[in-house]
């Protein structure tokens, strides 16, 4: 299908001394060519995980990512390239995935001059088209990252991933460190960069607000798996799956204005050792014995609002 960027379905078993974490339990997801997929849950969801994934930093240990129908990790690196389906992450400390020795302009060529994006010759050209897209000055780009607040070294981390011209960008907390102000900037400019360079997002917040605002879609994540998925405005008006109206439960706002989900009660249980059946089982105020035992699948209850509990088939 044209309009498929991505077509996720995978498990990841990380191989830890004496036991295997299945970090991801049989995700599936679908993003479509352009749209922004907010991914929430606990920290310790996988969330994160799925993402690095996604951006072919871990390999998944089953199942298969398609990219516009093809499978990125038996496709040589020349190909990816060829086709453009490459996949940058930004992650929430832009100092992390900036060497320090290097100026802004060093940062920004190395990888399209290694993959050969461009030549030499057009170096300062090439730069300064993504410095300006990353709304960062070009004429700063002689300075070193630590010469420049948080705000401006996320625009440096943003440009440097466009440098290799992806397709899909995963943001993981990518806003979760700037200032409320700055932040709302970066958020825009993501959604300028959208639409100028068609890209498509996967969006990993733990913030209320930054993932209603973003969000064309919604996933919530528990313990490595994806339990509901809907429209933005679907998933905060008709939450389905007793996990996701525990997150999205009113919380007083009394500090910061800032939104953010609500802590479920419980503790969020070892992934080493997830319960039997549905994992949120021992959390959920309306297990059943059958939770106990079986896995929930997802079923879509309205359209394009897909959840895992056993609740639907008695509700619908
Ligand atoms: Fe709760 Fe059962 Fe639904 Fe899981 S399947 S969320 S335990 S009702
Ligand atoms: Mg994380």
């Amino acid at each position: 299908k044209p309009d498929i960027a991505a077509k996720i379905a995978l498990k990841l078993k990380l191989a830890r001394p004496a036991s295997i974490v299945h970090a991801l339990d049989g995700v599936d997801l679908t993003i479509q060519k352009g749209e922004v997929v907010g991914l929430v849950g606990e920290s310790g969801c996988g969330k994160s995980t799925l993402g690095r994934v996604i951006a072919g930093i871990t390999s998944p240990s089953e199942g298969s990512i398609l990219w516009e129908g093809e499978d990125r990790a038996t496709m040589p690196t020349e190909k990816r390239h060829r086709l453009g389906l490459i996949t940058q992450m930004i992650f929430q400390n832009p100092m992390a995935a900036l060497n320090p020795r290097m100026t802004v302009d060093e940062l920004i060529w190395e990888a399209p001059s290694t993959h050969g994006f461009a030549r030499r010759s057009e170096r300062r050209d090439y730069v300064d088209k993504y410095l300006r897209l990353a709304g960062f000055d070009p004429a700063m780009k002689t300075r070193y990252p630590h010469q420049f607040s948080g705000g401006q070294r996320q625009r440096v981390n943003i440009a440097r991933a466009l440098a290799v011209q992806p397709k899909f960008l995963v943001c993981d907390e990518s806003v979760a460190a700037l200032d409320v102000s700055i932040q709302a900037q970066v958020l825009n400019l993501f959604m300028e960069l959208r639409d100028k360079l068609d890209l498509t997002y996967l969006f990993v917040s733990h913030d209320l607000g930054v993932v209603e605002h973003i969000s064309d879609r919604v996933a919530i994540m528990y313990l490595g798996r994806i339990v509901e998925e809907a429209p933005v405005e679907e998933i905060f008006k008709r939450p389905n799956h007793p996990y996701t109206q525990a997150l999205l439960a009113e919380v007083p706002r009394i500090e910061s204005g800032k939104r953010r989900f609500q802590v479920v009660k419980g503790e969020l249980p070892s992934p080493l050792n997830p319960p039997t059946g549905c994992h949120f089982h021992p959390r959920c105020p309306f297990a059943m014995d059958r939770c106990r035992i079986d896995a929930p699948v997802k079923r879509e209850i309205a359209p394009g609002h897909m959840s895992a509990c056993h609740l639907n088939g008695e509700r619908l």
